[in-house]
């Protein structure tokens, strides 16, 4: 599983980072399913991938859009609401509603058909994140998980609230090593943290403006991290909600086939 692993970051540590470059990528609207659209980080022209990650997408859908049936195969998916309601119905005989704060698993592996529905407010905000299988597993056995929001674990650090969506303390369980976390920021508020060395990782802007080193971002902005160093995010002129992704590339190619990943 490998999320276990992560003993090596070291959160709260109080060393002074480096001020090496920051990459800023900002994500760009695209239709996709039915009457959908998604803001897309990746893939891109700025972008290609992340590895491990093939994708990330924030979106919005209101009732009148969404994903009918389609088919994946050869990569794992994380899906978070932020706010309202998705409803996942897929081949293996799932039919569940993940509701604000909830998160879902897919492994596509060898193959399956879902649908994903938002469900009747407004607004169903949400990220979906995919990440690829290692060569070896990219026939696996389908399978799905759903984490309700009250078992999302949820600490404070510092002046920030950080819920785990995957790692260390997450039910969410994936084939590769990640560390995905939403923080959220009071006004002046900071969060410092760091990845490992040999992983690789972003910070994605969910609300407010924040800073990063001297790199500002706003809301659909990202910021590459630079692996091994100490890094220090302050939210500007009031709270923040920031994405903060990581996890060890496969080194692998990454083939995209529309929803497949080969
Ligand atoms: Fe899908």
């Amino acid at each position: 599983m490998g999320v276990g692993s992560l003993g090596s970051i070291q959160e709260g540590d109080h060393m002074a980072g480096s001020q090496g470059a920051h990459a800023i990528v900002r994500a760009y609207e695209t239709d996709e399913g039915d009457g959908a659209r998604v803001t897309r980080l990746f893939p891109g022209r700025e972008m290609r991938d992340l590895d491990p990650f093939v994708l990330l997408d924030e979106f919005n859908l209101s009732p009148m859009g969404g994903f009918p049936n389609h088919a994946h195969r050869g990569f794992e998916a994380v899906t978070y609401m932020l706010e309202g309601e998705f409803h996942h119905r897929d081949t293996m005989g799932n039919d569940s509603v993940v509701s604000a704060g909830g998160v879902q698993r897919f492994t596509a592996g060898r193959g399956l058909v879902h649908s994903e529905m938002p469900g009747r407010g407004p607004r169903n905000r949400g990220l979906q994140l995919w990440v690829n299988l290692p060569r070896h597993l990219k026939r696996v056995e389908p399978s799905y998980q759903q984490v309700e929001p009250e078992s999302v674990p949820v600490r404070r650090v510092g002046t920030s609230i950080v819920r785990t969506i995957v790692g260390e303390g997450s039910p969410v369980r994936l084939r590769t090593p990640v560390r995905y976390l939403d923080i959220s920021l009071e006004p002046v508020g900071m969060y410092l943290g760091s990845i490992p060395q040999d992983w690789r990782g972003l910070v994605y802007v969910l609300e407010g403006h924040v800073s990063l080193h001297g790199t500002e971002a706003w809301h659909g902005d990202s910021i590459e991290l630079v692996p091994g160093e100490t890094f220090t995010i302050m939210a500007l002129n009031g709270p923040a909600r920031l994405a903060l992704l990581s996890g060890r590339p496969l080194g692998e190619p990454i083939i995209h086939n529309g929803t497949f990943v080969d």
